[in-house]
């Protein structure tokens, strides 16, 4: 199992990507929270054949899971012939079912040449090798007057759903790491949300989401992604709460997307079938979408700061044979960063309390005004060199140099090199150098 030391330096990477103040007693007061309210998740979690310990995740292959399911095909293809049998009979039926047999019997979302041949022979309709399967059916229902039916849009809608899944290439990642709760809304990614830790209004509802039973982070990722996946370019990001076989489905980012139905829809998919794997149950979802359906399920923690999405988005599913009345709390109390306290309003992780950061080397903490924020993270002043030319913080190598009064002093490599540069081609260069370049006039630092 993941260590909680091993989590809380991968906290303190986030907030030094966002330049927060923190500390390790606030960032350790929400992971402790969070490890206590998410025991059951995680163990339940844990049971999937692709889950990653090391992300805290199911890691999901979208193209994968996207493929035809036959046994899907077989069901809704039955289901068709079943409400044909109540328009057609005798020789009739017996051409449309060898004809739509011919369609569907080759998984694929196009149809054989030779297949066709039965479709044109026995379906009497005109087909080709580029058409859609789905559209050939359509086109026979519509010759034998099946599309009269009053279950035909609905069944021809799952047959065509069965036949033309969703081409996706994105990895999915169902996550509940500590850091894809504070990163749910990425700067790194091309959408925002008001989650955002740079700049949002619901800051500290990362923390709410994070400390929280049933809150769980499900992302899609670029194909070409292998690890550290909470690193990576958020395509989609979409919450998902689950308690005792309820599962809501929150809104989707970015939500202005031609196909976010359709991408919905796969990702609700990929979440149930992994749950009713960790279940070890079959994989039978009651979906509800009705609004007052959907507010009986749901309760917002008190005192919890994030934006309520699923108040205005969303659906439920229940998994069959579990109750049919249970609660949702989402949202948790939020820690502050810095002091631990709980926090009151939405706006920043971190409360009035005395602001400090933690040194990245050392781990010392440090008064926020005596830390340096270099390159990655916040430094303090005994880890960090001053150079004694350009004045430039660093932390490579250092190099002696004497200023003017003849005094040692640390210069940084690049001053170094500009000082020493002249000595190259010096007669004195040896002997000079032994003597840490007091010889000569270029390899001294004018220091005021
Ligand atoms: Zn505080
Ligand atoms: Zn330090
Ligand atoms: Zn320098
Ligand atoms: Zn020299």
């Amino acid at each position: 199992m993941k260590e909680l030391t091993e989590l809380k330096n991968e906290f303190y990477e986030v907030m030094y990507k966002y330049e927060k103040s923190f500390s390790e007693e606030g960032v350790m007061a929400n992971l402790t929270a969070w490890q206590t309210a998410k025991a059951d998740l995680l163990s339940l979690l844990r049971r999937h054949p692709s889950w990653n310990e090391d992300e805290q995740a199911i890691i999901f292959d979208c193209n994968q899971a996207l493929s035809i399911q036959p046994d899907m095909v077989d069901e809704t293809a039955f289901t068709l012939l079943d409400i044909a049998s109540e328009i057609l009979s005798g020789e009739q039926l017996e051409d449309f079912r060898t004809a739509l047999h011919a369609a569907v019997s080759g998984y694929s979302c196009t149809v054989s040449e030779e297949n066709l041949e039965i479709l044109r022979q026995r379906g009497g309709i005109r087909c080709a090798k580029d058409q859609k399967a789905s559209r050939i059916i359509g086109k026979l229902c519509k010759k034998y007057g099946v599309d009269r039916h009053t279950r035909y849009n609905a069944v021809f809608a799952q047959l065509a759903d069965a036949l033309n899944p969703l081409t996706m290439q994105e990895i999915g990642v169902l996550s509940v790491h500590p850091c894809d709760f504070l990163e749910m809304s990425s700067k790194s990614n091309t959408w925002v949300s008001c989650h955002r830790l740079s700049d949002g209004g619901y800051q500290a509802g990362c923390l709410s989401y994070m400390n929280d039973r049933v809150s769980m982070v499900f992302y899609a990722v670029d194909a070409d992604v292998s690890g550290e996946y909470r690193k990576a370019i958020r395509r989609y990001r979409q919450m998902f709460f689950y308690e005792n076989g309820t599962l809501f489905q929150s809104r989707l980012y970015p939500a202005d997307t031609g196909n976010a139905l359709e991408v919905s829809k796969l990702f609700r998919h990929l979440v149930q079938k992994a749950i009713s794997r960790c279940l070890t149950e079959p994989n039978l979802w009651y979906l509800k979408t009705k609004r007052p359906d959907l507010n009986a399920h749901l309760s917002t923690y008190r005192g919890s700061l994030h934006y309520p999405d699923y108040n205005y988005h969303g659906n439920l599913s229940v998994l069959q044979g579990h109750r049919k009345d249970t609660e949702l709390t989402i949202g948790a109390a939020a820690r502050c960063v810095c002091c631990g306290n709980e926090l009151r309003s939405n706006g920043a992780i971190k409360c009035s309390c005395k602001e400090v950061v933690v040194c990245r080397k050392c781990g010392q903490t440090v008064a926020r005004g005596q830390g340096i924020y270099l390159e990655d993270g916040f430094y303090c002043k005994t880890c960090l060199h001053i150079c004694a030319a350009c004045g430039r913080p660093t932390l490579g190598t250092m190099y002696p140099a004497y200023n003017r009064r003849g005094t040692l002093v640390e210069v940084c490599q690049d001053c170094y090199q500009q000082l020493t540069s002249g000595c190259a081609s010096c007669s004195m260069a040896s002997a000079c150098r032994a003597m840490g370049h007091t010889l000569c006039e270029k390899a001294t630092v004018a220091v005021a």
